[in-house]
C-alpha cells in the first residue's frame, strides 16, 4: 500500500514537472553544466529497483515502457560512454544506461531496443552465474517466498546487506541454496557466454560486477582482489574490460586502490545524483530506474537526482 502511494505521488509530481516546464529548465541547466545522467536497471520485473519491497520476480516484460524511456533519453540527451563524456567539451546533457547482474531479459528485451535507438549501454556481469540456472541470493529469496517454499522472514536478510551493515550470513545462504536446488528450476534467468558475445558484437560494453556479487566492503583486500580478478579474467576472453560496478554499491578505499592496480578507468556506485566533469571516475553516480517506470516517474527521478535527493 505504501509502495503504491509512493508510486502515485512520484507519478503526479513527475507529471507536474513535465507540464509546468520544470524538466525543460533542468535540461537547459544540465546542458550548460555538461552533466552526465547514468540510469541503472537490473532485471525487467516490476519495481525491481525497490531495494526492500520488490515486485514479483516471475512477472517480467515491460518492453513498451522501456522503449518509451530509451526513446525519451534519445530525444533529450546525448548517449555517451564515460570515455566520451569526460573527453567532450560540448555543452550537452549526456546519458548512459547500465544493467547490473547479467539477467537474460537484458539480452532478450533490452538489446533490440537499445540497438534501434543507437543507445550506449554497459552490462555488468556476475561471472559465477553466467550460463547457469543459479540466481543472486536476494532473487532466490524473493522467488522462494513467492512460491511459498520459505517463509517471509527471509525477506529481511538482504536488508542488512543493502544497509551496508552485514553480509549474507552463511547459515541463511546454505539453507536458501538447498531449498532453491530442490525446486529444480528449468528456466535459465541469466545470460550465457553467447549472449555476452552478442552484446559485444552489437556494439555495447561489458563490465565487471565481480565473480560472486558479494559486498566488497565486507571482504579483506585479497578477497576483494580475487572477486574482481576472477570476473575480469572470464570477461577478457570475450572483450577488453576497464569498468566495474560495485555489487550493491558497496566499496571502500581498498576497492578503489585495487581498481587502479587492475588498470580500471571507471567505477559505478549506486550513490544518487548526477555526474559532472569533476566527478571521480571510480565513484560515478547512478539513478536507479525500472523498465516498468512511466515517463512521469523517470522525469521525477531525473529532477530529484539533479538536486541530489534520492527517493526510491
Ligand atoms: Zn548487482
Amino acid at each position: 500500500m505504501k509502495k503504491l502511494a509512493s508510486h502515485i505521488i512520484k507519478e503526479l509530481i513527475g507529471f507536474g514537472f513535465r507540464i509546468f516546464g520544470v524538466f525543460y529548465l533542468i535540461k537547459q541547466f544540465s546542458k550548460k553544466n555538461k552533466l552526465y545522467y547514468v540510469f541503472n536497471y537490473h532485471n525487467f520485473s516490476k519495481y525491481n529497483n525497490y531495494k526492500l519491497k520488490r515486485g514479483n520476480i516471475l512477472e517480467t516484460g515491460y518492453e513498451e515502457s522501456f522503449e518509451k524511456q530509451i526513446k525519451f533519453f534519445n530525444k533529450h540527451f546525448k548517449f555517451s560512454y564515460p570515455s566520451e563524456f569526460f573527453k567532450s567539451t560540448a555543452k550537452e546533457c549526456s546519458v548512459l544506461v547500465t544493467f547490473d547482474d547479467g539477467y537474460k531479459d537484458n539480452y532478450n528485451i533490452a538489446l533490440p531496443i537499445l540497438k534501434k535507438y543507437d543507445a550506449k549501454a554497459f552490462f555488468f556481469i556476475v561471472t559465477s552465474l553466467t550460463g547457469t540456472r543459479d540466481m543472486l541470493m536476494h532473487d532466490k529469496i524473493r522467488l522462494l517466498v513467492q512460491l511459498n517454499k520459505v517463509d517471509k522472514s527471509f525477506e529481511s536478510i538482504p536488508r542488512y546487506l543493502y544497509k551496508g551493515t552485514k553480509n549474507y550470513d552463511k547459515d541463511s545462504i546454505d539453507y536458501i541454496s538447498k531449498v532453491y536446488d530442490e525446486i529444480n528450476l528449468d528456466e535459465v534467468r541469466m545470460m550465457n557466454n553467447e549472449d555476452l558475445e552478442g552484446i559485444v558484437n552489437n556494439g555495447f560494453k561489458l563490465g565487471n560486477h565481480t565473480h560472486n556479487h558479494q559486498g566488497l566492503s565486507f571482504l579483506t583486500e585479497s578477497e576483494q582482489l580475487s572477486e574482481m580478478e576472477k570476473c575480469d579474467t572470464i570477461l577478457r576472453e570475450i572483450t577488453n574490460v576497464n569498468t566495474i560496478a560495485y555489487p550493491n554499491g558497496l566499496y571502500n578505499s581498498e576497492t578503489i586502490a585495487l581498481c587502479k592496480t587492475l588498470n580500471y578507468d571507471y567505477g559505478f556506485t549506486i550513490l544518487p545524483g548526477v555526474n559532472d566533469k569533476g566527478t571521480n571516475h571510480l565513484e560515478l553516480k547512478r539513478i536507479g530506474v525500472n523498465a516498468s517506470d512511466s515517463l512521469n516517474v523517470i522525469v521525477f527521478k531525473i529532477i530529484m537526482n539533479y538536486f541530489g535527493v534520492s527517493w526510491i
